[in-house]
């Protein structure tokens, strides 16, 4: 009976716009299920390859595979991430558009790994030389090399990336890649001193204490065990897996001798992660007044380990200096500022250490000087979209990240569907859709929106708290459609609204903050002697994270948000400059288990990702568009005119087919080099003739 079914009914259809019943959610998870359980992972919505993390090891990814795929065009084999990377590289090749792939989905649902695997296969059809080669090396190492200070162990993924990632190569006339740039996008730094149950702290710490010689160990002043360092033992020290991490460091020490890192470099490197694990041991008690440490032995080590004046951080401990109308005076800090300037500098070393890993990477990817046209094309890794029970600053910028991607893959979908049509000579009527700009407006209009208020609250003296912050966005933005409080009466949800909330309709779901630690995480204030202290370290990584140029400086650094924006800004051109493909990951269950669908997560996955409004606008147009030659060459055997060798133009003889197939005009409609079918019954149909 098994065997007698179509293979559409057992595995469901490759393409979701040939679903029957596209505007159900049903049939579009059903057919999704069918294909999950069935292996294939990979499922299309035109270009845009859906995949669903299968938690174990397919055999999809060998280097037979790679062959298979190389060159081939995007619908005739299956769905796979090298199908979309191979036709990104190319239309890059060949038609010399810039590209990039963006990633997106939550966390766990396979982003990194579909990151790898794109880097894998465009390292493997690329041309090889010597040379090349050699960049292609550095390209596969920046991964583990990164994720070892960027990745960490949480609840929903044992190798979280905490930061976001964007990966341009750079290829020249032959398809061969010369270099790359990475940048880097808000590291989840308070995990360095603060992790939650069940979680860990970034991989290089366990790896370190694990991996490191003896020697090593005596040069850094640390012992094995993670359970000595406050910042490793409230994670909980029994998950920790002994022999990956001892791999691990392997790896990383690899990495570092293939980027070329000097000896120097890799000492610094290491004294930083050490230092950082001995300032978390700094014990503060009250002292005349001030206060003092428990024990200096931490500090001297963290002094002798940096390089840094004698005393200078000890003092920084101690006291703050401020800037009284022109004049610096001293204030002597409280028990709980000194241990919040002792987090906030390990906070800061960690985050400036991993921007200059990042920026050493980019300079040993730096293409040698080329004088032909290069090419690129990027990868973008950048966190999901995050409803947590609690939602703080870190889940707003990650979701303000998310409206900003979706305006652009509205603008991009449309704007190139529109595009297809007009090159192809095809009239096409605009569908509707909801535009989230409102929503991005909210949040970062000039002088109004929600990061204006917060900055202005930020910089305004005298007495400003997480809660004056919430009162000033309930007067500026309290009408706006998307933006809810406890205070609005006519809200029928405001109950669940606590005081210190604000809930956000965003264009995946409500999600509701909490205003608390806005204000300082914002600010993310690192008192001025610990900056001085460490500029004056001789620590070359110290030292260049920390320049001496900044602390000339009287300007104030742009508040968090302010720089998130930035830099979001900047991707967002950076990506409009490109021809986009899309890889939509989603996460089956939340155990990381293998063959187990869970339909209440995915469903709200499939909501949050746009990928019912995505089929939508896909449908809205022609559901299926092929290139005259490729259809004819699939679809000639069906009529006898075409069959066995047809000698006109590919068109003429795709014409010559539609007409015996008996295809209603306004069914279909020939573009200049593609033809576009409006629903796909008729191509079911076609393709039932063609089976049987
Ligand atoms: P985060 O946002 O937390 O960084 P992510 O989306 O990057 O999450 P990954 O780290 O890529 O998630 O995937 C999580 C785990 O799922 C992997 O460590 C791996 O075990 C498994 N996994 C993901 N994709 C695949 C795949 N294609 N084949 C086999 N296993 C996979
Ligand atoms: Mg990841």
């Amino acid at each position: 009976m098994e065997n007698q079914l179509h293979a559409r009914d057992r595995v469901g259809v490759q393409d979701f716009v040939l679903l029957e019943d596209f505007k159900s959610q049903e049939a579009f998870l059903e057919n999704l299920r069918k294909r999950y359980q069935a292996d294939l992972i990979y499922t299309y919505i035109g270009n845009v390859v859906i995949s669903v993390n299968p938690y174990k090891n397919l055999k999809i990814y060998t280097s037979e595979t790679i062959e298979q795929y190389r060159g081939v065009n995007l619908y005739e084999l299956p769905p796979h991430v090298y199908a979309i990377s191979d036709a990104a590289y190319h239309s890059m090749k060949e038609e010399r558009i810039d590209q990039c792939v963006l990633i997106s989905g939550e966390s766990g649902s396979g982003k990194t790994e579909a990151s790898k695997k794109i880097l894998q296969y465009l390292a493997a059809i690329s041309p090889y030389s010597s040379e090349v080669g050699r960049v292609k090396d550095k390209l596969l190492k920046s991964n583990p090399l990164l994720e070892a200070f960027g990745n960490a162990k949480t609840n929903k993924n044992d190798n979280s990336s905490r930061f976001g990632k964007y990966m341009d190569i750079q290829f020249d006339f032959k398809g061969s890649p010369i270099g790359g740039h990475i940048i880097n996008y808000l590291l989840e730094k308070s995990r360095v001193v603060h992790q939650c149950k069940g979680e860990q702290n970034f991989h290089i710490f366990y790896q370190l204490l694990r991996g490191a010689d003896e020697s090593e160990l005596e040069r850094l002043q640390l012992t094995r065990d993670p359970a000595n360092y406050r910042y490793l033992n409230q994670a909980d020290i029994s998950i920790i897996k002994n022999l990956t991490d001892k791999e691990g460091f392997q790896i990383v020490k690899e990495a570092l001798k293939v980027i070329d890192f000097t000896s120097e470099e890799q000492n610094d490197l290491f004294a930083i992660v050490a230092s950082i694990l001995h300032v978390g041991n700094i014990d503060f008690k009250t002292n005349n007044g001030g206060v003092g440490l428990v024990d200096t032995k931490d500090v001297e080590i963290v002094t002798k380990l940096l390089g840094c004046p004698e005393d200078a951080l000890e003092k920084a401990f101690r006291h703050r200096s401020v800037d009284v109308k022109g004049e610096k005076v001293k204030t002597l800090l409280t028990l709980e500022q000194a241990a919040y300037a002792r987090d906030a500098l390990s906070k800061g070393v960690y985050e400036r250490l991993f921007s200059w890993l990042v920026s050493r990477l980019n300079t040993a990817l730096k293409s040698k000087k080329y004088l032909g046209k290069t090419s690129l094309l990027g990868i973008l890794d950048i966190y999901g979209f995050e409803i947590f029970d609690e939602n703080g600053f870190e889940q707003f910028c990650i979701n303000y990240c998310n409206e900003k991607l979706q305006q652009l893959f509205i603008e991009l979908t449309l704007k190139s569907e529109q595009e297809e049509y007009m090159r192809e000579g095809i009239e096409w009527e605009p569908v509707e859709y909801f535009n989230n700009k409102v929503i991005c407006d909210l949040i970062e209009e000039k002088h109004k929106g929600i990061i204006a208020v917060l900055d202005d609250e930020c910089l305004r003296p005298g007495d400003v708290s997480d809660m004056t912050f919430l009162s000033k966005l309930i007067t500026s933005i309290g009408k706006h459609e998307h933006f809810v409080c406890h205070e609005m009466s006519d809200y029928e949800g405001r109950k669940e609204i606590g005081r210190e909330e604000f809930r956000l309709k965003h264009y995946a779901g409500d999600v509701t903050y909490s205003v608390l630690g806005f204000i300082d995480k914002n600010n993310d204030p690192l008192y001025r002697d610990l900056k001085e202290a460490m500029s004056l370290s001789k620590n070359s990584i110290a030292s260049s994270a920390f320049p001496q140029s900044e602390m000339a400086c009287k300007k104030r650094p742009g508040t968090a948000a302010t720089q998130f924006k930035t830099s979001l800004n900047n991707l967002m051109a950076i990506l409009l400059s490109k021809q986009p493909s899309y890889v939509r990951c989603i996460k089956p269950n939340d155990f990381k288990r293998p063959a187990d669908f869970d339909e209440k997560l995915i469903n709200h996955q499939v909501k949050y990702l746009g990928l019912m409004e995505n089929l939508r606008v896909r449908r809205a147009g022609f559901a299926y568009r092929r290139n005259h030659k490729v259809f004819l060459e699939r679809y000639k055997a069906l009529c006898p005119d075409t069959w066995p060798l047809w000698h006109g133009s590919p068109q003429d003889g795709v014409l010559k087919l539609c007409e015996h197939l008996g295809y209603k005009p306004d069914e279909y409609k020939m573009g200049r080099t593609k033809i576009f079918i409006r629903n796909p019954q008729t191509l079911f149909a076609t393709e039932d003739q063609f089976q049987h």
